[in-house]
């Protein structure tokens, strides 16, 4: 006894698809047996069951009904698993066995269920290829198409890599052996932070193979054009990337039409610390996006501008003149009120065109999707009159690029219907989301269907009439079908074109030829209802499928066009200020600058304040000031308003001239590193190492408590070397906070080193926050008070005024001396 015919198929299926679970389809349900049914029905919590499979023993089971499937394919793939969903290809006929082929693979970085993956963010599939001298990384959102790619060919390449996957945060990593090797053996992935790679076959990353795989998807013989050259390692990445898209996807990919190609130096470097450290996106104590940059930034009114603006965050343009169009329009925006609120609304309308798109290469568009689509191209010419009257390149540039979709919005109006309840789309049912008109043939089906009773009723009348038979009846049963029914008494009424069908005890049943005709058509028609609703529907998905590049370009200039009117929105609503953007190397200038996030979520009144760095006698600021004076809130604030002008928002200023700036490094706090296997000083050493060696005189650093995690005099002597280092030798506008007094004294020793402390007022023994940052030196760091503040008990809190006055009389003398003449305890 062996395996059945089924089940060996099942097997064969399974062999080459170890790794995942197959779904396989029985009828109504979709099946999963062996191995697969054992992990599947703990993971989804289904039944175990069995199945004969022609062993003597019954191979386990469990299943799931076909059109609930999604949720828990879904689920499987979010668990960390890939799914191979096997078809059913040819109808059970009772003879031979039902073909079946895998038709979809489910990986995390290809789902493309809505309810799985976030509007407002991207869902990346990544690939990374290595060779000894440089690291290329792809990466593409298949649920709009969008492909990137990028290549570290530096000394720092691997550190560049692990910086760049963080802020991508791809949901699927595939590598080559060298980069896997790389990957899988870094704390980052062990502990999360970065999914775990999976090694793809090596030969997709084969130059050769790779490049064929773009010069197909992408229709072009000139990989130059889209790399700089024909032979960088972004070919071999993007290419296996390609592969593993069709592989798993097993239709034509047609969404996927460009690659955007990212120059090392088109933006502003800004590494995974510093999108960290500034909260950027999410922040870091509770990885939220409340009280981040980009929550008081993301006021956007469409998913595709809320994904872009993330990009927009995430690399800041570094040439002024694109940064000034941005400004322009947003300034041009901010200008004319009620432009401006018109298109707020306008864009309020807009549906996900990016994500719809991706759904027509996807082969999961419904009918509702079509008329989302529908309803925001139908906008696209009224936001286009509204820019009319907008004096900006770049608004004038979206305007007259988005195309005119009048056709298409005719086709999907005549079409489809505006609403739809129920789609089954994929199962034979009666659909109703053609319109009605659109089609004669359907019309005239769906009537027959509908009003089958009326046309038989008609057709009796008639007949009754024609023959002058009063009880004539026209019925139906499953044998026979329909049929006219004569009692004896007319038999000789009966006219000769009556064939007879059947003879009863008192009557007979007879079929003509027009009835026969009509049968055929009321049996066959919601069967064919449902074939050309399908048909009718693919052939609307053909043109839709003719449009995906102009759709993709729309989606993408209406991300633009949304957070250029989101910017503006803002600037009016938090009275932000144009920045002026300056040259490499000249001077910050910020008047009254505000924390963008603080001013927004704390309660109290925000205190501006002024910054300026230059590049001759004001290149560094030491900040000194008690803990909670507002140091860290400071620094940052003038990070965000740097980046802000960067990505051509305004700003929280009275006036802010910015300088282009190359890189933004930040050091800050004691916080945890994105690992936690490194000390807090080793994490701090790191990042300061990382400083040292990237920054330039272009840069902007941040550097908060330096030297804090070891030993005080450790310490003090790295912080003012450090110092030393970035002031005289890098020449970078650096911001230092510390409550290493005795750094102040370098004002006096260095060129271009200023002392600044944020000030509070001492009363009755307590101290009052005034957030004013003024020029000078903090003389006492106040780190009593703020426990005593903070409900450190008194007893504990006068204890250690008593320390500290004796430690303070032998000039900071720690141990020996000074700590033995101290008096005893006061709690012995
Ligand atoms: P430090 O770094 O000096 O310890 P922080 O920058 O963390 O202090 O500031 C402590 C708190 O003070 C912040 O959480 C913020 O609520 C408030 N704060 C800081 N700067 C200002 C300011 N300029 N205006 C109003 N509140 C401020």
């Amino acid at each position: 006894m062996g395996l059945s015919k089924m089940m060996e198929h099942y097997v064969a299926l399974k062999e080459q698809h170890k790794d995942k679970i197959i779904f396989y389809r029985l009828g109504d349900f979709y099946e999963m047996f062996f191995d697969d049914a054992i992990k599947a029905s703990k993971l989804l919590d289904l039944t175990l069951t069995g199945r004969d499979c022609g062993l003597p023993e019954r191979a386990p089971m469990c299943g799931v009904p076909f059109h609930s499937a999604e949720a828990y394919i879904d689920k499987l793939v979010q668990l960390g698993e890939k799914v191979a969903i096997c078809e059913q290809l040819s109808e059970p006929n009772g003879k031979e066995m039902v073909k079946r082929d895998i038709v979809k693979i489910v990986t995390a970085g290809t789902v493309t269920n809505d309810e799985f993956i976030d509007d407002r963010s991207y869902n990346f599939l990544t690939s990374i290829y290595s060779d000894s001298k440089n690291i290329s990384v792809s990466w593409c959102d298949i649920t709009t198409g969008e492909f990137f790619a990028k290549t570290f060919s530096s000394d720092d390449r691997i550190s560049e890599l692990f910086n760049h996957l963080i802020k991508i945060s791809p949901a699927e990593i595939l590598a080559n052996e060298l980069s896997f090797d790389m990957l899988i053996g870094s704390p980052l992935v062990s502990q999360g932070v970065i999914c775990k790679p999976q090694l793809f076959v090596e030969s997709e990353y084969d130059y050769y193979s790779a490049s064929n795989s773009i010069k197909e998807q992408f229709k072009t013989n000139n990989l130059s054009l889209i790399f700089g050259n024909d032979k960088d390692t972004a070919i071999n990445s993007s290419g296996a990337l390609i592969s593993y898209l069709k592989e798993t996807q097993k239709h034509s990919i047609s969404n996927v039409n460009s690659i955007k190609f990212e120059n090392q130096s088109s933006c502003m470097m800004l590494d995974a610390n510093a999108v960290r450290n500034l909260e950027l996106l999410k922040t870091n104590r509770d990885q939220k996006r409340y009280g981040s940059l980009l929550w008081v930034l993301d006021k956007t009114k469409t998913n595709m501008g809320a994904r872009k603006l993330q990009t927009y965050l995430l690399s800041p343009l570094n040439d002024k003149g694109e940064i000034n169009h941005r400004l322009d329009a947003v300034e041009a925006l901010a200008n004319n009120v009620v432009t401006r609120s018109t298109l707020t609304e306008a864009l309020s309308s807009v549906n996900d065109i990016g994500r719809i798109t991706g759904k027509i290469s996807n082969n999961n568009l419904a009918p509702r999707d079509c008329i989302a689509l529908c309803r925001s191209l139908e906008i696209l010419p009224s936001i286009k009159f509204n820019l009319l009257g907008i004096n900006s390149e770049l608004i004038s540039k979206i305007c007259g690029s988005i195309p005119d979709f009048g056709a298409l919005v005719d086709l999907l109006n005549r079409g489809i219907i505006d609403s739809v309840k129920e789609e089954k789309l994929r199962e034979r049912n009666v659909f109703k989301y053609i319109k009605v008109g659109y089609n004669p043939e359907l019309d005239e089906l769906r009537a027959l269907c509908t009003n089958s009773v009326t046309v038989l009723n008609e057709l009796e009348q008639r007949e009754r009439e024609k023959t002058g038979i009063k009880n004539l009846k026209v019925s139906y049963n499953r044998v026979f079908g329909y049929y006219i029914e004569v009692t004896n008494s007319f038999k000789d009424k009966i006219p000769f074109d009556y064939v007879r069908r059947q003879t009863l005890a008192n009557a007979e049943r007879f079929i003509t030829e027009e009835l026969k005709e009509l049968e055929n058509k009321i049996l066959t028609a919601e069967e064919k209802a449902v074939a050309l609703e399908l048909k009718l529907f693919n052939e609307i998905k053909e043109v839709l499928t003719e449009n995906i590049r102009d759709l993709q370009k729309t989606a993408d200039l209406i991300a633009d066009l949304d957070i250029l009117v989101c910017f503006a929105n803002i600037s009016k609503e938090n009275g932000y200020v144009r920045p002026k953007i300056m040259d490499y190397n000249q001077t910050l200038n910020i008047v009254d600058g505000r924390h963008p996030v603080v001013e927004r979520s704390s309660k109290n009144r925000f205190v501006p304040n002024d910054c300026l760095l230059n590049s001759s006698d004001s290149r560094t600021m030491i900040i000194t000031g008690p803990n909670m004076a507002g140091k860290s809130t400071y620094m940052r604030q003038v990070a965000l308003i740097s980046i802000m002008a960067h990505i051509g928002c305004f700003v929280p200023a009275k006036l802010a001239e910015i300088p282009l700036i190359d890189k933004i490094f930040t050091r800050i706090g004691a916080s945890d590193s994105l690992i936690s296997d490194q000390s807090t000083f080793m994490v701090e050493m790191t990042e300061t190492a990382d400083i040292i060696k990237n920054a330039t005189e272009n840069s902007l650093i941040i550097l908060d408590e330096i030297g804090r995690g070891t030993s005080t005099f450790d310490g003090l002597s790295i912080a003012w070397a450090v110092l030393e280092f970035v002031t005289e030798k890098l020449r970078a506008k650096t911001l230092f906070a510390t409550h290493y007094h005795e750094l102040t004294e370098i004002e006096e020793k260095i060129d271009g080193v200023k002392n600044f402390k944020i000030t509070v007022k001492e009363l009755n023994g307590s101290i009052i926050f005034m957030r004013k940052i003024m020029r000078g030196r903090a003389n006492k760091s106040f780190g009593i008070e703020v426990a005593e503040l903070a409900g450190v008990d008194k007893m504990v809190t006068s204890r250690a005024k008593n320390i500290l006055k004796m430690l303070e009389s032998n000039d900071i003398v720690v141990g020996g001396a000074s700590v033995e003449s101290l008096d005893s305890t006061p709690y012995s």
